[in-house]
């Protein structure tokens, strides 16, 4: 295997600031388990920072903005400042500290971002929360505040030359990186997830719009699918769309709760099938993106599942076996 460059692991204290409450299942402990799971590091293959840098605040209020509506963002600002409720539907509950931990999520990711055109990295699992995909340009919704997945598409595109495509393999749809891209030609998005169920869009007539028309690619899937039926679904989605775009580059939302033990995901997803969909990732980057993949934590509730599951995800990057991208 030729020498490679390790994957980046990489966190910040303040994305454990947002506290939705006791009992709620998108705790900080999601990333303490994960990054616990990932050390000591893979003997050179992988490399865990828990205070990766933040850009300036103000830097990223700016990226924000290419995603997010200026009032949305000063809506989560002053939400959060009272410190409790929710914002836009009942599962976005607030803390003090939940718009500065979305910003620090959507600055972890910018940096990424720009650390992989600027070609320091090739490869990174960035363990942020809250999450992203559900976040619209003007509405918080699914746990999710800023979408930074879609502030990482973005530099992205705008700076590598050619297409981005974002690979979602979370139970559920990414309702709000879709609507981000969904007529952009330059940024594909491909997502396997339950349906019905929230948030209740993603169906396969879902292909994008104008310019954008069959750059966005949905397998719905009924409740209970297992790795045979799931895995199959995302690999197939995701070499066809490849194949079409030829990426420069391949952003993961990596949720991992269609794991069979999560509470939520109503999926039967073992641990065998994140291995396989995260070795399909790696091994189409490695086809048409000269191997570069920036992922990022989505979903997952039962904690074991989640640190089992985000480890196998980054020894599937690091590994990014040549001879699969072939097969
Ligand atoms: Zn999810």
């Amino acid at each position: 295997m030729p020498d490679r460059s390790p994957v980046f692991v990489r966190s910040n204290p303040r994305v454990l600031d947002h506290d939705p409450g006791l009992g709620h299942p998108e705790s900080s402990r999601r990333v303490r388990v994960i990054l616990d799971a990932l050390e000591p590091d893979g003997g050179g293959r992988w490399i865990v920072d828990r205070h990766a840098p933040l850009p300036p605040d103000d830097d990223v209020i700016g990226v924000l903005k290419w995603i997010h509506e200026a009032d949305y963002i000063e809506r989560l600002r002053a939400a959060s400042e009272e410190g409790h409720g929710w914002l836009d539907s009942h599962d976005c509950r607030l803390s003090r500290g939940t718009f500065d931990a979305a910003l620090a999520a959507a600055g972890l990711a910018m940096n990424a971002a720009l650390d992989l055109v600027n070609r320091k990295i090739e490869r990174a699992f960035v363990v942020i929360r809250p999450p992203s995909h559900h976040a619209e340009r003007a509405a918080a919704k699914g746990y999710c505040f800023f979408n930074s997945v879609a502030v990482a598409a973005e530099i992205v595109a705008g700076s590598l030359g050619g297409t981005v495509l974002i690979a979602d393999f979370d139970a559920h749809h990414g309702n709000g990186t879709q609507q981000c891209f969904y007529d952009r030609p330059d940024v594909g998005y491909v997502s396997v997830h339950g349906f019905p169920g929230f948030p209740g869009t993603g169906t396969a007539d879902e292909t994008g719009a104008g310019l954008g028309e069959g750059a966005t690619r949905n397998i719905p899937l009924l409740a209970g699918a297992g790795d045979a039926v799931y895995c199959a679904a995302f690999e197939k989605a995701l070499d066809e769309v490849a194949s079409r775009l030829r990426p420069a580059a391949i952003i993961v939302s990596a949720g991992f709760d269609a794991h069979a033990a999560d509470p939520l995901g109503g999926m039967r997803v073992t641990e065998s099938g994140f291995r396989r969909m995260s070795a399909a990732v790696a091994a189409t980057a490695q086809r048409w993106s000269g191997g570069r993949v920036l992922s990022f934590l989505e979903g997952g509730f039962d904690l074991q599942a989640l640190a089992n599951c985000a480890r196998i995800h980054v020894e599937e990057l690091a590994s990014g076996d040549v001879d699969k991208a072939d097969a």
